[in-house]
């Protein structure tokens, strides 16, 4: 197939507007953290409902960020989901604390029963990914947080413009109250809008915002770092050793016009998703991704799951015949006890995710994006039944929906 039909697995929608805003920001003068950062983290923190957010140049550094603000020690325990980027561990292991994996639903995401048998008393947080868009059962998560005493930080990479019950990611529930310590979104060049690189941090906790924040730069004290930029003075305390995770105007500027597109980008990727899931449901050698009916889901990633059984090649070969057909696909994601970095944990009694270690030789992620027309979303369903069909080990004709 030529390099001119072949359905890449992402490619970003960039417009006019992001590239005479990112033209305007640097003959503004201004590059850094300044003028179209505030507007942004203003503008995404009414999006998702919550009193503060702190623009960062990466999810990641979201992530670090509000974990250092818990003040962890060695020892705390800290549990996550293994089918996640290995960044949501990383960050664990970043602050000294140790990680914990809890298993997973069939729906991907993490089992709040399988966290609720790992609570020890050395347990300090959770960290719930919403994986590929579809929200956590967050009540469940803040009953066993309420419980225990846990703080809550959600890694919400996927979940911008994913609803829970009726309230964006990152509102918590106002109705019960219940709210995490902080949500971290991403705006990598793959996720639902992008700045190329960045990430944003909300809490709805004023303190916790502002530890964040002297964190965020270097620990620089607020005030002398108002100071410092308002009125250009010199004088600056640093009161602890920080990071240096604060977002640029540059990217800010993508970020504005991105926010302001994401309905049109949710409508697409919720179109093509159901479009997927009419035109593959229903066949013997393949399962589509589950949704729930009190949540909305933001459609991040559109994962297929292959019933192994009833074909006659896995996973991997399955990925390398969609390239010679001219379409790129992922996996979302090699499990965390795979990698070699969690090989010191990954033997232990509470490290074993057998759910999980099930589904990753199933898992294949299928392009999803704003960017696609219809035909292409069309023409992927298409050519994933024909391979299917090629690679049934019984005839799925006469199986019910499998036309
Ligand atoms: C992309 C991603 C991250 C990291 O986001 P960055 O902005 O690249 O740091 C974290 N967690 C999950 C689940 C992701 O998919």
């Amino acid at each position: 197939m030529s390099q001119q039909n072949y359905i890449a697995y992402h490619k970003p929608s960039i417009g006019t507007e992001e590239i005479e805003e990112v033209v305007a920001t640097m003959q503004s003068g201004w590059l850094t953290t300044g003028p179209r950062t505030m507007q942004f983290e203003k503008e995404f923190r009414e999006y998702v409902n919550a009193p503060h957010s702190l623009g960062v140049n990466s999810c990641t550094a979201g992530l670090h960020l509000a974990l250092a603000a818990l003040n962890l020690r060695k020892g705390d325990e800290v549990i996550t989901t293994p089918l996640t980027f290995c960044a949501t561990v990383n960050v664990i292991i970043h602050v000294g604390a140790t990680p914990v994996l809890a298993d997973i639903l069939p729906d991907c995401n993490i089992d709040p029963a399988s966290v609720a048998r790992r609570i020890t008393p050395r347990t300090r947080a959770i960290i719930p990914v919403h994986f590929a868009g579809l929200p956590v059962d967050m009540d469940a998560i803040w009953t066993l947080a309420r419980r225990h005493r846990l703080h809550v930080i959600e890694d919400c990479a996927h979940a911008i413009g994913s609803f829970y019950r009726g309230w964006p990611i990152g509102a918590g529930n106002p109705e019960s109250g219940a709210q995490s310590d902080a949500c971290a979104f991403s705006f990598y060049a793959t996720k639902n809008i992008t700045t190329g690189e960045g990430g944003m941090v909300t809490t709805h906790d004023e303190t916790f915002a502002e530890r964040m924040k002297v964190l965020c730069l270097h620990g620089i004290s607020k005030d002398a770092w108002k100071r410092y930029s308002a009125q250009g003075q010199w004088k600056y305390e640093v009161l602890e050793p920080g990071f240096k995770y604060n977002l640029g105007d540059i990217q800010s500027a993508l970020g504005i016009h991105q926010l302001k597109k994401l309905p049109r980008f949710l409508e697409t990727r919720r179109r093509y998703a159901k479009l997927y899931s009419e035109l593959l449901g229903g066949m013997a050698e393949l399962e589509i991704p589950l949704e729930k009916a009190d949540c909305e889901h933001a459609w991040h990633l559109y994962v297929i799951k292959l019933n192994l059984d009833a074909i006659t090649i896995n996973r991997d070969e399955f990925i390398a015949l969609m390239k010679e057909r001219g379409i790129g696909t992922s996996v979302h994601f090699i499990p965390i006890p795979l990698h070699p970095f969690f090989a010191p944990y990954a033997h232990l009694a509470q490290n074993q995710c057998p759910v999980t270690m099930a589904m990753y030789p199933r898992i294949l992620s299928l392009p999803l994006y704003p960017a696609m027309t219809e035909k292409e979303v069309i023409h992927v369903a298409n050519e994933v039944k024909s391979l299917v069909r090629s690679v049934s080990k019984t005839t799925t004709l006469a199986v019910a929906g499998g036309r």
